[in-house]
């Protein structure tokens, strides 16, 4: 089971992803079973010698200005792990990129979520780097890889935006294909900005209280 969840964790290969503009709203893909049924899930982030307290700050920036302007679901903490146990541990490392486990899974496992180090972007932009934190935090939430819903648009193969990138068949899809979500490799620009239908999915997974 563990191996099918590092499979669900997905790397953030995005090399070679071309741009595909679409005017199309609303939409998402995730797994119900492992939505968090709490509101308060924990982050803590691993000490490594390459990151520091900059990095850890512009992560929460990125979360509190995306996905908890939409939900009542906060990330709490942000501290050092050291001896403390969280809900989501944290490393980053750019050899290996970004990934995370999805939604609940996440819990046991050290690190659950890799991010990449922002203080070497290398030649990319740092909206790539952006655009990649608050993507693995929709991992986090329990949204899987929009370009990997059964119903996407044979069309997109062309761009070779998802070579390799095999259909999901055990997520539940909602409302339509969106090319504009943060969880499609498609997507372009890369920035750190949800799109309509990122919005509208979130708000369907966890419904505000009022
Ligand atoms: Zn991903």
């Amino acid at each position: 089971m563990k191996m099918y969840f590092l499979i669900m964790a997905i790397l953030l290969s995005l090399f070679g992803c071309n741009a595909i503009e679409s005017t199309s709203s609303s939409k998402g893909y995730y797994l119900s079973r492992w939505l968090w049924n709490k509101k308060e899930i924990s982050v803590c982030f691993l000490r490594n010698p390459t990151m520091q307290d900059q990095e850890r700050a512009i992560v929460k920036r990125l979360v509190d200005s995306t996905w908890h302007q939409h939900i009542d679901l906060r990330f709490t903490g942000w501290g050092y792990c050291d001896s403390k146990d969280a809900d989501i541990t944290i490393d980053m490392d750019n050899a290996i990129g970004g990934s995370s486990f999805v939604g609940s899974s996440s819990v046991g496992n050290k690190p659950s979520m890799y991010l990449q180090n922002l203080r070497n972007p290398s030649s990319r932009n740092i909206g790539y780097y952006e655009f990649g934190i608050v993507h693995e935090f929709g991992h986090a939430l329990g949204i899987i890889h929009e370009h990997q819903r059964p119903d996407r648009p044979a069309d997109e193969e062309i761009a070779g935006c998802r070579n390799g990138q095999t259909i999901h068949i055990n997520g539940e899809t909602f409302k339509e294909y969106d090319p504009n979500s943060i969880m499609n490799y498609c997507k372009q620009p890369y920035l750190p900005i949800l799109s309509a239908g990122d919005i509208a999915t979130i708000k369907h997974m966890y419904p505000r209280d009022n």
